[in-house]
C-alpha cells in the first residue's frame, strides 16, 4: 500500500486534496489488476496511448530481444536498423508529401520541434517577420513552453501567460450528430482565420491544429471538409500548417492518420501517443520535402538545432515496429470501431441529460447537460468517474464530457458493458 509519505509529486495534481492513487499490480488485455484484487476495464487506453491492450506479449518480446542486442546508441553520427525501418514504414503510412522523420520522445516535444522547424524554415529563407502562430481555441498540445503557447486556448496555462510565444486563436468548429449549424460554424472559423491572414499573413510562421478531434479540450470533433478548406486557405497565404496528431495517430480516427482520413497534406505532422502500442515513450515530427530542403545546405547554421539524449531509442523503435506489424496482421482493427460505438451507444438514446453525441473512428463522446457553471461540470465529471470506477470501469470525463477511447482489442461484449455502465451511472445522477 502507498503511504501518504510517498516522495512522489504527481502530474496535474493538487497533492494536498488529491485522493490516494490506486496501486496497479499488473495489467492484461483491456484490464488493470489492482493490488486489492479489483479488475478495472481500461476504457481510455491509459490516457490514449495503449492500442493493443496491456502487456501485449509480442511487443514485450520485441522489446526484450532488442534490449539484448542494442539498447541505446548516440543518434548523431550513428544509426541503427529499428530507426531506419520505422522511418521507412511511417513515411509510407503518412500523406504523400511527407518524406522526412525527426525522432524525439514525447508528444509535447514533437510539437516543440514542429514549432521550431516552422519558425526556422522562414529564417533559413531570410524572412525574419514570421514570429507568430495561429492555433485553435480549446486546443491542447502539451506542457512545454512552445506547446503551451499554441495550447493557450486550453485555459490551463494562465499562470504562464507572460512567457508564452505570440499566438492568435481561432474557434474550433466543433460538431456532433445532428448538428444543423455545422456549415455556418465552419464558415465563421474560416472567416476569422481569413481576417487574421489578410491583416498580416507575413507575421505568421504556421497554423497548428489537432485535426478532426481536439483531445484534452473535450473530444471536440470537426469535419474533414473543414481541414480541406483550412489547408487551401493557408496555402493561398503561404503559411505553413502543423497537424498535431499526437492523439489522433495510429488509427484513432478510423484511419492511420487524420491527414489520411481527411485527404489533406499539412507541412508537418506530430505523432507520439499510440506509436509504440503504449509501451515506451517515442515521438516523431514528420515533415514535407519542402520543409526539409530549407535546412539542407552547406551552411551549418541552417541545420535544425534540436536533439535529445534518447533520440530514436532502439528499444522504443523496436516496440513501434512490432505495433505496426500487429495493426497490419489484425487487418487494421481501428476501422470497425466507429460502427460498434454507434451500435452500443444506442442505450444512451432518449436520455434527456445527454447532448452532442459524436463519434470519430475509435473515439466516442457526449456531453452532460447542466445549467450550472464550470465548477459544477467538474463536480459531475468526478462523480461519474468515481461511480464508474466502483462498477469496474476506468473512464475519466473531461469536465462534463464523457468519452470512450478503448484499446482496439476491446470485444463487442466489453464495449456493450461499458455503455450499459455509463447509462446506469447517468440515470443514477438523477436519483
Ligand atoms: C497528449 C498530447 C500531447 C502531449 O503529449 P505528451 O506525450 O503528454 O507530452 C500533445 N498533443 C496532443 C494532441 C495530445 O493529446
Amino acid at each position: 500500500m502507498l503511504s501518504t509519505a510517498s516522495p512522489i509529486w504527481r502530474p496535474f495534481t493538487q497533492m494536498k486534496t488529491a485522493v490516494p492513487p490506486l496501486m496497479v499490480r499488473s495489467a492484461n488485455g483491456i484490464y488493470l489488476e489492482l493490488e486489492d484484487g479489483r479488475r478495472i476495464m481500461d476504457c481510455i487506453s491509459s490516457w490514449w496511448v495503449n492500442i493493443h491492450g496491456h502487456a501485449q506479449p509480442d511487443i514485450a518480446r520485441a522489446i526484450y530481444e532488442q534490449a539484448l542486442n542494442l539498447e541505446q546508441v548516440i543518434f548523431a553520427g550513428f544509426t541503427h536498423e529499428p530507426a531506419e525501418l520505422l522511418a521507412d514504414r511511417l513515411v509510407k503510412k503518412l500523406p504523400g508529401n511527407i518524406e522526412k522523420v525527426f525522432y524525439s520522445d514525447n508528444g509535447s516535444t514533437a510539437v516543440e520541434v514542429a514549432l521550431k522547424m516552422s519558425y526556422q524554415y522562414w529564417r533559413n529563407h531570410g524572412i525574419e517577420t514570421r514570429n507568430r502562430f495561429i492555433a485553435f481555441d480549446g486546443g491542447y498540445h502539451g506542457d512545454t513552453l512552445g506547446a503551451m503557447s499554441v495550447g493557450k486556448g486550453a485555459k490551463f496555462w494562465k499562470t504562464f501567460n507572460n512567457i508564452l510565444c505570440p499566438v492568435d486563436l481561432v474557434d474550433y468548429p466543433e460538431t456532433f450528430d445532428g448538428d444543423v449549424n455545422v456549415a455556418q460554424t465552419e464558415e465563421n472559423s474560416l472567416h476569422a482565420l481569413r481576417k487574421l491572414l489578410e491583416r498580416d499573413s507575413e507575421s505568421y510562421a504556421a497554423i497548428c491544429i489537432e485535426p478532426l478531434v481536439q483531445g484534452a479540450g473535450g473530444m471536440r470533433m470537426c469535419r474533414p471538409q473543414f481541414l480541406r478548406a483550412l489547408i487551401n486557405l493557408a496555402r493561398s497565404f503561404d503559411v505553413l500548417v502543423i497537424y498535431d496528431e499526437v492523439m489522433t495517430g495510429f488509427g484513432r480516427t478510423g484511419d492511420w492518420f487524420a491527414a489520411i482520413k481527411s485527404g489533406t497534406q499539412p507541412d508537418i505532422i506530430c505523432i507520439s501517443k499510440g506509436i509504440t502500442g503504449g509501451f515506451l515513450p517515442l515521438a516523431v515530427t514528420a515533415a514535407s520535402e519542402r520543409i526539409f530542403q530549407a535546412f539542407y545546405d552547406d551552411d551549418q547554421s541552417k541545420a535544425l538545432f534540436h536533439g535529445h539524449s534518447y533520440t530514436a531509442n532502439p528499444v522504443a523503435c523496436a516496440a513501434a515496429l512490432k505495433s505496426l506489424d500487429l495493426l497490419e496482421i489484425a487487418g487494421e482493427p481501428f476501422r470497425v470501431l466507429e460502427e460498434k460505438h454507434r451500435l452500443y451507444a444506442n442505450v444512451l438514446d432518449g436520455m434527456a441529460k445527454l447532448a452532442k453525441k459524436r463519434f470519430c473512428g475509435t473515439i466516442a463522446a457526449f456531453d452532460l447537460k447542466t445549467s450550472e457553471g464550470n465548477n459544477y461540470f467538474d463536480a459531475v465529471g468526478l462523480r461519474i468517474r468515481q461511480s464508474l470506477l466502483e462498477k469496474g470501469f476506468l473512464i475519466r470525463p473531461l469536465g462534463n464530457t464523457v468519452y470512450l477511447m478503448p484499446p482496439y482489442c476491446i470485444t463487442d461484449g466489453e464495449l456493450e458493458a461499458a455503455y450499459k455502465a455509463i447509462a446506469k451511472t447517468v440515470q443514477e445522477l438523477d436519483a
